[in-house]
């Protein structure tokens, strides 16, 4: 853990604190401690801050390295003074999801919750690639956002309550055309989403935890709803196809969406890690210079010697600080793959919404996807279209020439238009992107390793940035208490939320 520590001769004190990592969590716990008065060097190995959210700038377009989803609603990110200098492009409410051909909106659900003081049914019919609609008004009833619901969609709930009983499942199935069970499916997926906006997380944080897979099978959602709605969607907002991620941690995560929705930072992810660098004192953040070695008081670096201190956070990803501080326990991870393309404009790519792909395994390995130009004008020079990708699984470990040319079919009928044609602009795999959460999740990992070294970053919380930015509090907490130093953050007041 140190070679600095036994050498004897003590370094002169770079600063009271050394940070590890300019990400995030490295970033929002030197916000926190100088704050608090003390002197603190981040040292980041890149050459710019940001860690996992980074942005690329190439031929006018802005490229995020990780094309993550910001949850509007997790109270630490929105406390942050960096948050409300910062301008959110919201997706068009809730999501769009496409299964068996067809393409649903879930809608407002926050609003239509509050219209109808319970479960609610929302949403309208979408359009389709170029401007088609795929749904008839019989699909769905008059199911517009806000809306009380009328006799035909009390009639669909009914129906949906009917279909979780076994007997007239069985009766039933056999009757229903696709377009039924799809609109049946939606409606169940819209009330069991509903249902979170009001919920306290404490409630949700009180149910038995399994893994998502498994509690969406002993809820009752019949398997049909799961796999063609709420699976494809809960993938996409954890990163993790399979489903292993704690139930708790889905539960919390479906209650952000649910609530607030999705939204990204105008002008790029790293829009946020620079307003946080540049909210610090002048010098704090050290560019260019990677960590090898650190003990409680000092850092060596690969080339800039040792710095000596009075306390060490490693503020890195899960991987990098399990080699830094051995002993530390590494999760095993969700690898993913973003795809970037210059795209021809079709009505679809004018449209701000996250599509989410439920029939991805049939038709390519696309789980979700965005025109990020519609949603966010600035991530392309005028006239340009930017469609954003995301692959999971197994399948982000296969070779970008491959998910390119597998892409390409899933991307036309997606948007319309001849996706062929459209030019892969950057592919960025990240084997580490998403530290796994499989259950039982501790969502409050020790940050404090020993007096003097701590850790901190999504993989001591959740593997979010709602999840980094509470580690750096609680973490910033702790030096503080070992320094005999007031906090005002008391580790009761942390949000629950993921
Ligand atoms: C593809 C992808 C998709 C994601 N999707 C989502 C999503 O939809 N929603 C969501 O909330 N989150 C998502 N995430 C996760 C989110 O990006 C992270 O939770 C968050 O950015 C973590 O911040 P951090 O500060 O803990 O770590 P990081 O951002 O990894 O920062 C760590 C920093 O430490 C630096 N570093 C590492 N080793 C050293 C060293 N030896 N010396 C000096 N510096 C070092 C790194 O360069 C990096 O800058 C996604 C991530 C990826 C990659």
């Amino acid at each position: 853990m140190s070679s600095a520590a036994h050498t004897g001769r003590q370094p002169e004190p770079e600063a009271d604190v050394v940070i590890v990592g300019g990400g995030l969590a490295g970033l929002t716990t030197a916000r926190h401690l100088t704050e608090a008065g003390l002197r603190v060097t981040v040292l980041e190995a890149a050459e710019r801050v940001g860690g996992r959210m980074s942005t690329d700038r190439l031929d006018g377009f802005r490229l995020d390295r990780s094309a993550q989803l910001l949850c509007p609603d997790w109270p630490e990110l929105t406390r942050l003074p960096a948050f409300s200098a910062l301008t959110t492009r919201p997706f068009a409410p809730g999501a769009l999801l496409r299964t068996d051909g067809r393409t649903y909106r879930i809608g407002d659900l926050r609003r239509s919750a509050r219209g109808t003081g319970r479960a609610a049914l929302t949403g309208r019919p979408d359009r389709g690639p170029e401007g088609r609609s795929d749904r008839r008004p019989e699909d769905y009833g008059d199911q517009r956002a806000g809306r009380r619901p009328d006799r035909r969609t009390r009639g669909a709930l009914n129906t949906a309550r009917a279909l979780t009983n076994a007997r007239s499942r069985a009766a039933m199935t056999g009757a229903m055309t696709g377009a039924m069970a799809g609109a049946v499916d939606l409606v169940r997926l819209r009330n069991a989403l509903a249902r979170f906006v009001t919920v306290p997380p404490e409630r949700l944080l009180a149910r038995t935890e399994l893994s998502a897979s498994q509690a969406l099978s002993a809820r009752g959602l019949p398997s049909r709803s799961v796999d063609t709605l709420v699976r494809p969607l809960l993938a996409a907002l954890l990163s993790d196809p399979e489903l292993t991620t704690s139930s708790r941690v889905a539960d919390l995560t479906l209650r952000g969406f649910a609530r607030a929705g999705l939204c990204v930072p105008a002008g790029g992810l790293s829009t946020l890690p620079e307003l946080l660098a540049a909210g610090l004192p002048h010098g704090t953040v050290r560019t260019g210079i990677r960590a090898v070695s650190v003990a409680t008081n000092a850092v060596t670096t690969e080339d800039h010697g040792t710095l000596g201190c009075r306390a060490v956070i490693v503020a890195t990803g899960a991987a990098e600080a399990a080699g830094l501080l051995p002993g530390l326990r590494a999760p095993g991870f969700h690898p993913v793959t973003v795809l970037h393309h210059a795209a021809r404009e079709t009505e679809a790519t004018r449209s701000p919404s996250l599509l989410v792909d439920a029939e991805a395994e049939r038709e390519g390995p696309l789980s979700h996807t965005w025109a990020a130009s519609a949603v966010d004008p600035s991530r392309a020079a005028p006239g340009e279209t930017l469609v954003t990708s995301v692959v999971l699984g197994q399948a982000a470990c296969d070779p970008v020439s491959v998910l390119d040319k597998a892409s390409r079919a899933q991307l036309t009928s997606l948007y319309g238009g001849q996706a062929e044609r459209w030019s892969l602009l950057a592919a960025y795999h990240d084997p580490h992107a998403v530290p796994a959460m499989p259950a039982p999740h501790d969502l409050r990992r020790p940050v404090r390793v020993l007096s003097g070294l701590y850790v901190c970053g999504d993989h001591r919380d959740t593997s979010s940035a709602q999840g980094a930015l509470v580690s750096a509090r609680r973490v910033a907490h702790e030096v503080l208490r070992d320094f005999g130093l007031p906090s005002e953050m008391a580790t009761t007041a942390l949000p629950t939320a993921a």
